[in-house]
Order: structure tokens, then sequence, then C-alpha cells
């Protein structure tokens, strides 16, 4: 093999599944890694015995009936038994005692929305159906698009292409597109807050996430997202790999048009026969890079896609249990006296993610609450980088508005919070340099879906760039399948045989 030693650069869920499906081939790689653990975007952290997660709500691929699970597999990245499938995705609580709940069963679903809204019989049933032919569907993710063999063409063409053909339409249609067919003032109006999605994405992206759900192949693994990672990382250093934490890469190195290693902010230089950036994909371009590898299509992409927004976490230990709630992933409420964000956010409602189904998340009869809100990246970075004290001040401001909001929902919480905790845009920037603090890259649009980047740079050889930034809709299926992806299309362009560990 005349391509032997591989530089990453991060240890988010792409970079350590990219490590471990190149170690698993022979290759010898090591990562570069900013910040003091590996995750990236996918963490969580501990303070007074209670556990904050910031990532995993659900997790695509946590069941064996979709392609996905096997990667999860390869990298030993969750254990079957430890999986929770909740009831319910999304409960919100409505006026006047009433309430909304996305049910994950798919017939308790349709039941829901036609007692709300019978109106929109005919609406329901057609997207019912929808999500009840996406379970035929299996996503194939073991290999990219580009390696297909005529075989997977065929059998892709014969045993998928009918769904595909069906499910296209519900590509084309935006769900704000589709909340303004309801006719029922609720739908209408809220569709897509109920169901927790943005209104630029294609219906079918909802779709899918419902059909993965009713399936239970979109559940939550206890411990949640440092467990998650712990379980990757630990599988990549035992295929012999390497990561050197806080070493922030500041530049590729290029001679002759190739990428020939990294420098890092130390000024220290490391030199490889490859070089796979699964860091930030604007710091990579426009930094690491110097701007000198942007074609038309990336510079369009960077200048006219949205997106996801930059958030606000509050975390609370509560030193009580919360009984006989729904068992939901995120709890929805709102309130009449609206807390200020920032200059573009202002909310009366809150989703909390109340962590009684996960035991190690808290003490023993202990309870962890999360929320994510909304929040303006620039805002927040400049509040903490002009005026420290009122940035302090703004997150110990918001987190008691929080805590009210919630103690006013059902009593007996002001007085049992131990702990809290607030990060900001600032903080995701910070921890993990993505660009505009966002959580998950490009948001999915009927205009994106299929203009997605590719992993080579034009002019550049020797270089990949994998994970959030190069395909829209992020997620940590993404970060799992590239990896495995990228060690395919090298194994194949150094003429090796591809093979996975289990
Ligand atoms: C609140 C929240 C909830 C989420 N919920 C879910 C969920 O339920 N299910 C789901 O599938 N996904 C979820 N996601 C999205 C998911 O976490 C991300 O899409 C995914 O983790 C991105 O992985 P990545 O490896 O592509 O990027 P990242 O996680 O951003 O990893 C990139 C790594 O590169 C490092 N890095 C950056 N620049 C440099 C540099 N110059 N030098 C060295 N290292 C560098 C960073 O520190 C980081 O570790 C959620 C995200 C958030 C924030």
């Amino acid at each position: 093999m005349s391509r032997k030693k591989v530089i990453i650069i991060g240890a988010g869920i792409a970079g350590l599944s990219a490590g471990c499906y190149l170690q698993m081939n022979g290759y010898e790689t090591e990562i570069f890694e900013l910040h003091g653990s590996p995750g990236g975007l996918c963490t969580g952290w501990r303070r007074q015995g209670y556990t904050f997660d910031g990532c995993i709500h659900w997790l695509c691929g946590s069941s064996p009936k979709n392609e996905l699970h096997t990667i999860w597999e390869e990298l030993h990245a969750i254990d079957e038994k430890n999986i929770v499938n909740h009831e319910i995705f999304i409960h919100t609580e409505l006026e006047k005692g009433k309430s909304f709940s996305v049910y994950t069963n798919v017939d308790k679903l349709q039941e829901e929305m036609l007692k709300n809204a019978p109106e929109d019989k005919e609406l329901i049933e057609e997207f019912i159906d929808a999500i009840n032919l996406c379970k035929k569907f299996d996503i194939p993710v073991l290999k990219p698009q580009n390696l297909f063999t005529l075989f997977h063409n065929m059998k892709f063409l014969f045993k998928d292409f009918p769904l595909v053909k069906l499910l296209n339409k519900w590509m084309k249609v935006s769900i704000g597109e589709f909340q303004k067919k309801f006719k029922s003032p609720l739908l209408n109006k809220n569709f897509c807050k109920l169901f927790g999605m943005y209104e630029e994405m294609p219906i079918l992206a909802l779709v899918y996430t419902l059909a993965l759900f009713d399936i239970n192949s979109a559940g939550y693994p206890i411990g949640g997202s440092i467990e998650f990672i712990k379980s990757i990382k630990n599988r990549y250093l035992s295929l012999g790999g390497k990561i050197n934490y806080n070493s922030k890469v500041e530049k590729i190195l290029i001679s002759n048009n190739s990428a020939k290693g990294v420098r890092l902010n130390s000024g220290k230089e490391a030199y490889s026969d490859l070089v796979i950036s699964a860091a930030d994909g604007h710091y990579t371009l426009y930094n690491m890079l110097d701007d000198k590898f942007i074609d038309e299509d990336i510079e369009g992409y960077y200048k006219s896609f949205k997106t996801f927004p930059s958030l606000l976490q509050v975390s609370l230990g509560v030193d009580r249990l919360f009984k006989g709630i729904p068992d939901a992933v995120t709890y929805n409420f709102n309130f009449s006296a609206p807390i200020y964000i920032d200059n573009k956010n202002t909310i009366s409602s809150l989703g909390l993610v109340i962590y009684n189904f996960d035991p190690t998340m808290a003490p023993k009869g202990k309870t962890s609450i999360t929320t994510f809100i909304e929040a303006d990246y620039n805002y927040w970075t400049e509040l903490r980088n002009s005026d420290l004290e009122k940035y302090k001040a703004e997150k110990e401001r918001i987190a008691e508005e929080v805590i009210d909001r919630i103690d006013k929902l059902f009593g007996e919480v002001k007085s049992k919070v131990e702990v809290y905790d607030v990060a900001t845009p600032y903080t995701y920037k910070n921890h993990t340099n993505n660009w505009k603090g966002s959580f998950e890259g490009w948001i999915p649009t009927i205009d994106n879906l299929d203009k997605t980047l590719k992993k080579t740079l034009p002019g550049l050889k020797d270089f990949y760039m994998i994970g959030q930034w190069v395909q829209p809709g992020g997620g940590l299926p993404t970060g799992g399948m590239h990896g495995r992806h990228i060690a395919q299309q090298i194994c194949k362009e150094d003429r090796r045989r591809f093979k996975t560990l289990r």
C-alpha cells in the first residue's frame, strides 16, 4: 500500500468513525482534537452527581431493523438491551387542560390527529399512509452511492424504486407548506412546532423520522451522549488509534496540490499521506485551507443555505422525581409571561427533556432536566467578549426565569433545584468550533436535498471532508456513515478490499 498514514481533524462522531474504519483496514491514523475530550457536539457534562446531556434525544438505527444499525454495531456504539423507546415523541400541553401527543406508534398518532382535527381526515390519512410506506423502505447506508455496483443499482431499482417514486413527492413539499394545507386551526398554526420540525425541511424528513419511531429504531441509549461517545472512542483506541487532545489544527500543509499534514496552534507540524477534516466546514475551507479550494457549488452553500441555529441550553438538577407525566422524548408547555433571550428571541414556551427514563443521569430519587432554546450567535458572542459580567448575569437571569416557569407548571421545583447550568452559543463555538455555533450544520430543505457537497475538493489531492457540514441534516447517523464511506473510498483508491470487524 502506498498511502499508509492518515491524519484526521476532529474527534466528533465523524472523525472517530473514520478512524475506526481506517484502522480496521490497516491504515495508521491519528486524530487531532481541539477540545480536551472527544464527541464534539455529541457531549454531556457532570455537575454535583447529575449528568446534563447536550445531544442525543433519539438515535436513528437503534434497532437491527435498519442497515444503519450495522454501523453502530461495528463501532461498538450501543448495547441493544439499553435502548429506551418512548411512547411519545413530543407531548405538548395546550390551553384549557388540553394536550397533543405525537405518539411514536403510527396508529395512535392517527387517532390523536383525528381527535384534534377531524376536519382534516383526508390529509391525515395521506400523511399516515406515507409513514407506513416509509416503514418498508430501509435507506441503503453501508456504501456511498458512487461505489454502488451494477448489482446494487439493479436491486435498488427493482426493490425500492416504486417506493422512491411515491416518496419523491414528499421530498418536494416543505413542512411549512404542508402545515398550510390543514383546515383545523390547531394544525394549521402549529403543525411544525407540535412535531418539533423546522418549516423549511421537506415533509419527507418528518415522515421518515416517524417511521423509524414506529418500528422502534429511533430510541435513546441509556447513559446518553457521554456513554455513546465513550464506547466509540474506546473502540477506536482498541483498534490502535491515537487521539491528541487540546490540539487545534490551524493549517493544512500542502505540497504539489496534495495534503501532506497539519500545523497546530502550538506551531507543531505533523505529516501524513492523507488528511481528513471531520471538523467545522467553514473553518476548514476558509481558514485551514485559506479559501484556495472553493468552487461555485461550495461558495453557493456558504452564501445562501440556512444553518441550524445556535442554542442556549439550560440544565437543572432537581431533588425530586417527576412521576405520572407522559413518557415523552420532549415535554412542551406554554406560559403567559414571556422570557427575553436576546435581541432576536423572546419565548413563551419551553420543551423539557425530563430524564426520569434514564437512572444514570441523576442520583437516586433526583432528576436531571434540560431545555434547548434558539439563541442568536452574534449577540451572545459579542456579549461574552465585550462584557463578561453582563454575560454571566444574563445567563443567571434566564436560568432563574426558566426555573420559575417550570415551577409554575409542576410546583415544588424552585426549592428543589440543587444545581443549574447554562450553555450559550458562545459555549457551542468555543467547545466545538462550529460555524455560527450551529448545532447541526445545514438545515435540509427542498432546495438543497439533492445538492449534497462532495467529500473531496477541486484541485486538492489526498484530502477529504466528512461530517455534518458535507451533508444537509447532519446528525449522528451522518457522522457514523461518513466514517465508513470515506474508508471505503480510500480503500478503493488504494486498490484494497474494504473490510470491517465486529
Ligand atoms: C442539542 C443537540 C441535540 C442533538 N440531538 C441529536 C439527536 O437526538 N440525534 C442525532 O442524530 N443528532 C443530534 N444532534 C446533532 C449531532 O450532535 C451532530 O450533528 C453531530 O454530533 C455532528 O458530528 P460531527 O462529527 O460531524 O461534528 P462535530 O460534533 O462538530 O465534531 C467536530 C469535531 O472537530 C473538532 N474541531 C473543530 N475544529 C477543529 C480544529 N481546528 N482542530 C481540531 N479539532 C477541531 C471539534 O472540537 C469537534 O470535536 C444534536 C445536537 C445538539 C447540539
